[in-house]
């Protein structure tokens, strides 16, 4: 006997399922759509040279020690973060409103967010998009939401949008309501609100007392440039919100494994930020006591000196522009082939992923004959294209739509 029998397998997450199933194809062509991680035209993985640089300067420097951070992690990093989140000279910041910490990447600011909202503001209901990252659910449930809603974003006939549908049903959510939105490449669709769209947004979430939380996975990675994929976050923060906004340094840094994350507060009363921040060392005390050290001193090294700034800047923009440079490349063979449908959808969307429009059968399918892996959903990761794979793809994405 024991007392683990009777246990039920857990269902897999099928990212790292499809993953799996690539690793383990010995298809000389395979090629893997489905990962969350920038590849390079080489469909290499790549550490960026500015962060490279900073990691030899890091190993050589003898005052660094491995003590222990403060609970609530570097504050030069988490500082600097937040002025790069709502822009240095935001009033909010000169004014006291902003408050953050360092956390476990987006991942686990967005779970001691959630804890946050739910043990200490006693809020119980958030809302997601339909469809949004696997995670977001788990995350919010795990952390005693007992209600977790979904709002309208995708829809599958104009692969764009279904902005009417979020508004109504943002507008039916009750008071308190914690609204997830993502600030910019929403995954996984690759469709972001325009501005017009993110103001009638806001107005909702005022009028119906909603609480906005921007997870912001993207900035930089979306358009390459850092104020504009802000630009939804900013917009909440210039309007006077009281808001959470997680932050991600996974994708803009290349930092995946080292879990580099910062999660802000815009608050109305700088008074309330010394009972929270009290309450947040409690949080993180009893999950993991504190973070790690190593990305957070490579982020603010990074953002704290000028000249690597801009030299990071340039890293982004090479990221970035490649993923644009691969959503041209595939709408222009998909057009030339006369790929059934319409594949402008794939240059409207931004970010690191496209929501293709395939079927589950058609993705399978791809699978199956071609070895060309994704999710069941049909979203893509684009950097999983290169110049040298383009083509196989293309026509394999046309063989199984036809
Ligand atoms: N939020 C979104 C929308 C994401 O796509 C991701 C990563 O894929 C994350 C958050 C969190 O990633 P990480 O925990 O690596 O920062």
């Amino acid at each position: 006997s024991s007392r683990f029998n009777g246990i039920q397998v857990a269902p897999p997450i099928e990212v790292f399922a499809v993953m799996k199933a690539f690793n383990e194809s010995t298809h000389e062509k395979k090629v893997n759509l489905s990962v969350g991680a920038y590849r390079t035209d080489e469909a290499k993985p790549w550490v960026l040279p500015v962060v490279r640089k900073v990691e030899s300067d890091l190993a050589a420097d003898m005052s660094l020690t491995h003590e222990y951070l403060p609970i609530l992690g570097l504050d030069s990093f988490s500082t600097a973060a937040a002025k790069m989140l709502l822009g240095a000279d935001h009033k909010a910041i000169s004014d006291g409103k902003v408050t953050s910490l360092q956390v476990l990447s987006g991942t686990g600011g967005l779970r001691i967010a959630a804890e946050f909202l739910h043990r200490v503001l006693k809020y119980d209901t958030c809302y997601i998009s339909k469809p949004t990252w696997g995670n977001h659910r788990m995350i919010f449930a795990q952390a005693g939401f007992t209600t977790v809603s979904e709002y309208r974003y995708w829809d599958a006939s104009t692969r764009g949008l279904n902005f009417d549908g979020m508004i109504e049903d943002l507008q039916n959510a009750p008071e308190n309501a914690v609204v997830i939105l993502h600030a910019c490449a929403h995954n996984p669709t690759g469709v972001d609100p325009t501005e017009d769209q993110w103001k009638k947004i806001a107005e909702v979430i005022e009028e119906k007392k909603l609480f906005p939380l921007f997870d912001t996975a993207y900035q930089g990675f979306a358009s390459g440039d850092l104020d504009k994929d802000a630009w939804s976050v900013r917009y909440f923060a210039d309007k006077g919100f009281e808001m959470i906004a997680t932050q991600s340094f996974s994708k803009n840094f290349g930092l995946y494994n080292e879990r580099v994350g910062n999660l802000v507060f815009v608050v109305n009363e700088p008074s309330n930020i010394v009972p929270m921040r009290s309450q947040l060392t409690l949080l993180v005390r009893g999950s993991y006591s504190n973070p790690p050290a190593h990305g957070a001193r490579v982020v603010s090294a990074v953002l704290n000196n000028d000249a690597l700034f801009e030299e990071w800047r340039g890293c982004i923009k090479t990221m970035s522009g490649r993923i644009i440079e691969m959503r041209k490349a595939l709408r222009e063979r998909l057009e030339k082939l006369g790929t059934p449908g319409t594949w402008d959808h794939i240059t409207n969307q931004i970010g690191m992923f496209s929501f293709t429009g395939l079927t589950a059968e058609q993705s399978k399918y791809l699978g199956e004959k071609y070895h060309i892996f994704l999710l069941s959903s049909g979203r893509i990761n684009m950097c999983g294209l290169t110049t040298g794979n383009i083509d196989y793809v293309a026509e394999a994405v046309d063989d199984a739509v036809r």
